[in-house]
């Protein structure tokens, strides 16, 4: 027999992945999260963050998070039910509301595990969730955490989801709609007047997840809710403190019961000590200068249109993305690991995304473009996508 403490079964699935061409080692940042960064001791354009707006390395951020260590110190302490909870972190939570033009902010650790905890504490046995089958792995999660029963209906299919209200609306207490704002790896965005529509007439909450909308879509990064003019009547929208604000943490946004609420039953909030003097204070202010102007985000999207125009003209595929996310589709999961690795030897780092992140077969190299990059940047990395394209044989 042989000695379990080996893990020889893992070493077996380790081997498995590595004749598949999938097995990877994570890279390694010397440096800030920048539009060019030093990987693994070579220079390259960064195409692969969600720092969508620069921040994460932004002067006026990093000053906010010196002058909190210097007042607030370095930790929580404590578990935000506890003692964890600090001023800055109320101020955090006012300034947020004020920008997402809602009643009340709840924040949490991150934008996974808030998904993971509000799913859970807002729905409970007798209820039915209904999740958009392309939604983020953290939504599944917390689906997976919930009493409630659990369906998913086909990608932003309307008819699907109406077939299932229909059907199924009357056997439950309540029912909960649950869909990506933007879809992560695709960039196409949710038909939420749609789904709000249907969920007024079939008396069923909204809950929508904004990680990938917040900072980029709407006025001056409000979001797809502010984007389509739906406020009031989403009842939980979910945001990432670490993509477009730069720094970490999640929240969601909604009513003040929900709020109350969460107090008591999120439980990442009464399990985990709580987000540090040091992230706190730079995420307000990234949400001050996002009150302030609409550079960033203006910036961010003439940058997306000028690099996917160019990538398209040359004939990649890149899918139906109507956001900064850029996805170079190219199907098979090891020519998908060999495009990039293409990439990354020409000097552009664009990681490759494959199952079980996406399905089998729909292997892509998934480009994030920042408002932070250079026109220069962008046309250096178009140039290095056209060369590896025609070597790989994959331009259209
Ligand atoms: N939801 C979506 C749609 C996401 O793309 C992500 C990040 N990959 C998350 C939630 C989790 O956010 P965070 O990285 O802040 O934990």
């Amino acid at each position: 027999m042989s000695n379990v403490h080996e893990l020889n079964y893992l070493k077996e699935n380790i081997q498995q992945l590595k004749e598949e061409g999938v097995y990877r080692e994570l890279p390694i940042l010397e440096g800030p999260n920048e539009s060019e960064i030093i990987l693994n001791g070579k220079k390259v354009i960064n195409l692969s963050s969600n720092n969508y707006l620069g921040f994460a390395n932004h002067p006026r951020l990093k000053k906010a998070a010196v002058d909190a260590v210097e007042s607030h110190g370095v930790g929580a302490g404590a578990v935000r039910t506890i003692i964890g909870n600090m001023d800055i972190h109320e101020n955090l939570e006012k300034r947020l509301a004020e920008f997402k033009r809602e009643e009340a902010v709840m924040v949490f650790q991150s934008g996974f595990n808030c998904n993971a905890g509000a799913i859970q504490a807002i729905t409970q046995k007798g209820d039915l969730i209904i999740s958009d089958e392309l939604n983020h792995a953290s939504i599944i999660d917390g689906c997976r955490l919930s009493r409630a029963d659990k369906t998913v209906y086909k990608h932003s299919d309307m008819e699907d989801l109406e077939r299932i209200l229909r059907e199924r609306r009357d056997d439950y207490n309540n029912v909960l709609i649950i869909t990506d704002g933007v879809f992560s790896m695709d960039g196409d965005i949710a038909p939420l007047p749609e789904i709000v529509e249907l969920a007024e007439k079939y008396n069923a909450m909204t809950y929508v997840d904004d990680a990938h909308g917040s900072g980029v879509l709407g006025e001056s990064g409000r979001g797809t809710v502010d984007h389509f003019g739906l406020h009031g009547r989403v009842d939980f929208t979910i945001g990432t403190l670490s993509k477009a604000i730069g720094v970490i943490g999640g929240y969601v946004a909604g009513k003040k019961t929900m709020k109350q609420w969460l107090s008591h039953r999120g439980r990442p909030l009464l399990f985990s000590t709580y987000l540090p003097p040091a992230a706190v204070a730079p995420i307000t202010e990234a949400v001050n200068m996002l009150m302030e102007t609409t550079e960033y985000t203006d910036k961010l999207w003439d940058n997306a249109k000028y690099f996917k125009e160019k990538l398209s003209t040359l004939g990649f595929d890149l899918g139906k993305s109507e956001t900064p996310i850029t996805p170079v589709i190219i199907g098979d999961e090891a020519e998908t690991m060999e495009f990039s690795k293409k990439l990354l030897d020409n000097g552009v780092f664009v990681s490759g995304i494959i199952f079980p992140t996406v399905p089998k077969g729909t292997g892509r190299v998934r480009c994030m473009v920042t408002a932070g990059h250079t026109k220069e940047q962008l046309d250096k990395a178009v140039e290095i996508f056209q060369k590896v394209g025609k070597e790989m044989n994959v331009l259209k």
